[in-house]
C-alpha cells in the first residue's frame, strides 16, 4: 500500500537527491554558491594584494639598482681611467688622456663627463680622414698651459681600431735653455713613444677586460647584497646580455624585447618559483650609445609558498562551507524522512489491523463465531480445484435444524439465537482441523470436508447429529430439544463445479426432511453420472 508521502511524486525516491530537488536545493544551491564566490573573492583579492606587494618590493629594487648603478659609472669612470693612466705613465705629467674609437668618439677618458662624446677638438676628425697625419708629436697650449701632444693611432689587421689621444704637461720644460730644452723634449717624446707602442697592443683589450671586470664585481655584489635577488643582468637592445652577475650568461641571448616599462612574470626555474622583471635601463653608459635592459631573477618562493596557503585556505573554507551545508540538508533531510516513515509505518499498521478486521468480519458469521457464507462459498471453490486437480475426494454437509421456526414462534427469537449458537458450537467439536465449517444462513449450517470419502462423511454427519439431539439447549433454565436432519455428498468425477455437490446434499438434507427428520442421508447421484 502507498501513501501519498514526501516521495509521492517520483515513486517513492528515497534517495536525499529526490528530497533535495524537492525541498532544499534552491536554498542548498544558493549557499554553496555563495560560499564558493566569497571563498573566491577572498582568494584572488589576497593573491592580488600579495602581488601588488610583491610588484612593488621589486620597482623598488630596481630603483635601487638604478641609483646605485648611476653612482657606480660614475665612480668607475673616475677611477677607472686614473688606474690605468697611472699605470701607463710612469713619471710623466699626464695632462690630458683619453682612448677614441675610430670614429672619434670617446670610449674612455680622464674625465668622465666626456665619455661616449664625439671628440670636438678643431681639427681632430679631419685629421682621422688622412690617418697618416696621426701619430705626430706637436706642441699645444691648452688651459694656458703648454703640452706636447700625440694622438696614436692603433692599428689591428691593417685597420684603424682606436686612437689615444695624449698630452703631457711640459710646462717645467719652459725655464729651460733652449738646447736643454729640445733635448728633454725628444727624450720625452721618445719615452712617449715606447709607452703607447707598449700598451698600444693591449689598450682595447685592457679597457674591455677592466669594463667587464668591474660590471661583474658590481652586479654580483649588488646580487649577494639584496634579498632573494637571484640574477641581474644588463642586456643589449638586440638582446644579448652583456653584463650579468652570472658569468656564465655573459654574451648569451636573454630572449627579451626591448622594454619601455618595468615588467614582471613568474616562471618556474627548474622547479624553483621565479619573478622574472624586465626595465628599461637609460641611464647606462657602457659600450656605446644604445638602451639597455635590466633584467633580474627575484626568488618567489615566499611568494609560492604564501599563494599555496592562500589557495589552501580558501579551499578548506569552502570544503567546510559546503560540508556544513550538505550536512545541514542531510539532517533536516533525515528527520522529516524519519518522521516520514514513523508515519507512514504507523498508518499502514492501522490499515493491515482494520483490513484484517474487515476480512474477519466478513468471514465470520456473528452468532455462531463460525466461518460466513462468504468465505463458504470462497472454500467451497478452493477446495472444489484442488480435489479436482489432485484427484482427492470431497465430502460435504448440509445441516438444518428441523422445526427451528416453532423455536422462535414459541420462545422467541433470543432463544432461537441461543440455539443457533450453541448448535454451532456442538457442530464444531465434531470436525478436524483440516475441515471448514459456517453458518450458510438462517439455521443452516455447511461443512466441508477436504479428503473425505463418503462413507467417512456420513460417520461424521452422524456424530454431528447426535451431538445436537443428545442435550437440550438451555434457555432462561428451561431446556429446549432440538434435532437436525443432514444432507452428505460427495465429489464425483461428473461433476463440474462445487455447486453440484452442493445440490447434491441439498437433495440428500430434503429426503432427510422427507424421511422424518433427525437423520443423515446420503446423496446417490443418478447411474449414469456415478464414478466407475
Ligand atoms: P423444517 O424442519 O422444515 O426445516 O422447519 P423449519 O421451521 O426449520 O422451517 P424453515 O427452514 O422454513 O424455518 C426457518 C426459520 O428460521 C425461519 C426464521 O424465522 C428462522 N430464522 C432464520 N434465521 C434466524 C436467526 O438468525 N435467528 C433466529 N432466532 N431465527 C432465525
Ligand atoms: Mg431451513
Ligand atoms: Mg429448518
Amino acid at each position: 500500500m502507498k501513501f501519498p508521502a514526501i516521495f509521492a511524486d517520483n515513486g517513492g525516491d528515497k534517495r536525499p537527491i529526490g528530497f533535495l530537488r524537492r525541498y532544499n536545493i534552491l536554498p542548498f544551491t544558493a549557499m554553496i554558491l555563495i560560499l564558493a564566490a566569497l571563498s573566491a573573492h577572498n582568494y584572488f583579492s589576497q593573491k592580488n594584494v600579495l602581488l601588488k606587494q610583491l610588484e612593488t618590493d621589486n620597482i623598488n629594487l630596481v630603483h635601487a639598482f638604478n641609483a646605485a648603478l648611476t653612482r657606480f659609472e660614475a665612480i668607475r669612470k673616475a677611477v677607472n681611467i686614473q688606474v690605468l693612466v697611472k699605470n701607463i705613465s710612469l713619471g710623466l705629467d699626464i695632462f690630458e688622456f683619453r682612448y677614441l674609437d675610430r670614429h672619434g668618439i670617446i670610449i674612455n677618458s680622464m674625465f668622465p663627463e666626456e665619455i661616449g662624446r664625439t671628440f670636438d677638438r678643431p681639427g681632430f676628425l679631419e685629421s682621422l680622414q688622412k690617418p697618416d697625419d696621426l701619430g705626430r708629436f706637436y706642441t699645444d697650449n691648452r688651459d694656458m698651459t703648454p703640452v706636447l701632444a700625440i694622438s696614436y693611432p692603433i692599428y689591428s689587421d691593417n685597420e684603424l681600431e682606436g686612437i689615444i689621444d695624449l698630452a703631457v704637461d711640459i710646462s717645467d720644460l719652459n725655464y729651460m735653455q733652449e738646447e736643454l730644452r729640445k733635448t728633454a723634449i725628444r727624450h720625452m717624446q721618445r719615452d712617449i713613444r715606447n709607452l703607447l707602442k707598449a700598451i698600444a697592443s693591449s689598450i682595447t683589450t685592457s679597457l674591455a677586460v677592466y669594463d667587464t671586470l668591474d660590471y661583474h664585481e658590481f652586479l654580483r655584489n649588488f646580487s649577494d647584497t639584496s634579498r632573494n635577488l637571484l640574477q641581474i643582468s644588463i642586456v643589449s637592445s638586440n638582446g644579448v646580455i652583456e653584463q650579468s652577475s652570472d658569468d656564465q650568461l655573459v654574451n648569451t641571448v636573454a630572449g627579451i624585447d626591448e622594454e619601455v616599462q618595468f615588467r614582471g612574470e613568474f616562471r618556474d626555474e627548474n622547479g624553483r618559483p621565479v619573478y622574472r622583471i624586465t626595465a628599461p635601463l637609460l641611464n647606462i653608459d657602457h659600450g656605446g650609445d644604445h638602451e639597455h635592459i635590466l633584467l633580474m631573477l627575484v626568488n618567489a618562493s615566499e611568494y609560492a609558498r604564501n599563494n599555496d596557503a592562500l589557495l589552501i585556505t580558501a579551499i578548506a573554507t569552502t570544503s567546510a562551507g559546503i560540508l556544513f551545508a550538505v550536512l545541514i540538508a542531510y539532517s533536516i533531510y533525515r528527520v522529516n524522512v524519519e518522521s516520514v516513515k514513523q508515519e507512514r509505518d504507523r498508518l499502514e499498521r492501522e490499515v493491515e489491523a482494520r483490513t484484517e478486521e474487515i476480512k474477519r468480519l466478513s468471514n465470520t458469521d456473528p452468532l455462531t463465531g463460525l466461518y460466513s457464507r462468504r468465505y463458504l462459498e470462497e472454500q467451497m471453490g478452493v477446495e472444489f480445484k484442488r480435489a479436482i486437480r489432485y484427484n482427492h475426494s470431497l465430502s460435504m454437509l448440509l445441516v438444518d435444524l428441523d422445526h427451528f421456526k416453532k423455536i422462535n414462534d414459541t420462545l422467541g427469537h433470543l432463544a432461537g439465537d441461543k440455539v443457533l449458537s450453541e448448535v454451532g458450537r456442538r457442530l464444531g467439536k465434531a470436525i478436524r482441523e483440516t475441515d471448514f465449517i459456517g453458518r450458510y444462513g438462517g439455521e443452516e449450517f455447511v461443512v466441508i470436508l477436504p479428503e473425505t470419502r463418503a462413507s467417512d462423511a456420513l460417520q461424521i454427519a452422524e456424530k454431528m447429529r447426535h451431538l445436537v439431539a443428545e442435550r437440550p439447549v438451555f434457555f432462561e433454565g428451561r431446556p429446549i430439544k432440538v434435532t437436525a436432519s443432514i444432507g452428505v455428498a460427495e465429489l464425483n468425477s461428473g461433476m463440474t463445479n462445487y455447486e453440484e455437490v452442493f445440490e447434491g446434499a441439498d437433495k440428500a438434507l430434503y429426503l432427510s426432511k422427507e424421511g422424518g427428520r433427525n437423520r443423515t442421508t446420503l446423496f446417490n447421484p443418478p447411474l449414469n453420472k456415478r464414478p466407475a
